[in-house]
């Protein structure tokens, strides 16, 4: 027999009981879905709020990302002050803090496995000039910070801590220490058992194919053939927002990622920066999660298609043998990639598309930290209420 989906009908049963007086039909169930939805049922008790994810589990960046609970690297918030301009930054970093305050109140620290061990920013020894100029910013980028993390020393150079490390190849390291880590599989899992208990219906392996406006809503038309209708519908696709509505400039980015075999007495401890922010690395369970490498192939990996390549495998085997872990035996366990949603801009499209559709997408690689404040912002746009929360 041939299990691939195919078109059929929707029974009488089917229809009436589950998908008949949807009020409000959020599409994707990653950390902007679910806290939309978790919102919405706030905002409108009595509202119907469905959840249509495609995949059997969230399947783009949600469960797929390294969990850092970060707001910020000097060398990135310099490199985003060239292209935004100052204030535009220290607002995104006041929403990454804020943001990453309330994913941790709304879920608990525990049952994230949230650890506030700090984030670090590594230098080569090639990066001479650049790590002078973190360097002289911590001050000044500490001032400004502090208002925001009530931290009087967020940023700090923490050279002597290289060795304790094992890091090799690294002259220069800036520790921040508002950084943390979850266990994002946790994250993902909490977030959506919160959501079935509040009422909201979540319909997994359900792939939309196309929105179409109706003067008294929205027709969700699905992979199956069949469509409903909902009043409206919010669209958190993020990564793949481009293939519901064509209109949005949002792009798909890959991220390669392996996790390594458990290691004895793992020096590493805490969320790594590595390359101006291209390579990431974190520990977890004894083991070291590694991912990034984008840049080798920007043309490569602007691809909403899953998948790991060579070059960025074995840029990514080299990082873990000759900086993180250098001389020691090390297996690799697993490799994955997640789908993240980018744009010229750093900052997401929160915003009414059409009368019935609004749009929460584009989170680039800070959807841990924002998520949470865009899936909310979404809501409140979908409620008319435009508010930021
Ligand atoms: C490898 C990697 C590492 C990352 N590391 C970090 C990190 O350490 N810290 C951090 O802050 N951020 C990180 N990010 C970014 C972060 O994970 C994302 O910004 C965030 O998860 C985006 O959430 P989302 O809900 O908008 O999108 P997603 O989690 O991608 O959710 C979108 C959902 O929509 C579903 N969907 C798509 N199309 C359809 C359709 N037509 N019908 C039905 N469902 C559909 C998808 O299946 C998916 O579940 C990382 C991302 C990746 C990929």
């Amino acid at each position: 027999m041939n299990n691939k989906p195919t078109s059929y009908q929707l029974s009488y049963w089917e229809r009436e009981s589950f998908f008949r007086g949807i009020d409000i039909a959020v599409i994707g169930s990653g950390i902007v879905g679910l806290s939309a939805a978790l919102r919405l049922r706030e905002l409108a008790p009595s509202a119907r709020v469905a959840v249509l994810e495609r995949g059997p589990l969230p399947l783009g960046a949600s469960t797929r990302n390294a969990g850092f609970a970060c707001y910020g690297s000097v060398s990135e918030l310099l490199d985003d002050m060239d292209k935004q301009g100052e204030e535009a930054v220290w607002a995104l970093v006041e929403r990454r803090w804020r943001g990453l305050q309330r994913l941790r109140r709304r879920l608990g620290d525990e049952r994230i496995r949230y650890e506030g061990l700090g984030g670090y920013e590594l230098f080569r020894s090639e990066e001479t000039e650049l790590a002078a100029r973190c360097a002289e910013a911590i001050s000044r980028f500490n001032r400004q910070a502090q208002p925001i993390t009530g931290l009087a020393e967020t940023y700090r150079l923490a050279n002597g801590r290289i060795g304790e490390f094992g890091l090799k190849n690294i002259t220069q390291l800036i520790w921040n220490a508002g950084e943390g880590q979850i266990h994002t599989g946790e994250m993902a899992k909490a977030l959506q058992e919160k959501a079935l208990a509040a009422g909201v219906a979540i319909f997994h392996g359900l792939p939309v194919k196309a929105l179409e406006e109706q003067p008294s809503g929205v027709e969700i038309h699905t992979d199956y053939g069949w469509s409903f209708r909902a009043g409206s519908a919010l669209v958190a696709t993020n990564g793949f927002a481009r293939r519901l509505l064509p209109e949005l400039s949002v792009q798909p980015a890959r991220n390669q990622v392996l996790i390594t075999a458990p290691l004895p007495q793992l020096p590493i401890r805490g969320c790594f920066h590595y390359d101006r922010g291209y390579y990431y690395f974190r520990n977890i369970d004894n083991r070291i999660l590694l991912g990034g490498g984008r840049n080798l192939d920007e043309q490569g990996e602007t691809t909403d298609e899953f998948g790991t390549t060579p070059l960025i495998r074995n840029a990514l085997l080299r990082l873990l043998k000759e900086v993180v872990l250098p001389g020691r035996e090390v297996a690799v366990d697993s490799w994955w990639s997640g789908i993240l949603g980018v744009g010229s801009r750093k900052a997401p499209i929160i915003r009414q598309v059409s009368p019935h559709v609004v749009a929460a997408v584009r989170l680039g690689g800070m959807g841990v930290a924002i998520g949470t404040l865009v899936g909310e912002e979404g809501a409140e746009v979908v409620m008319g209420r435009e508010g930021k929360v």
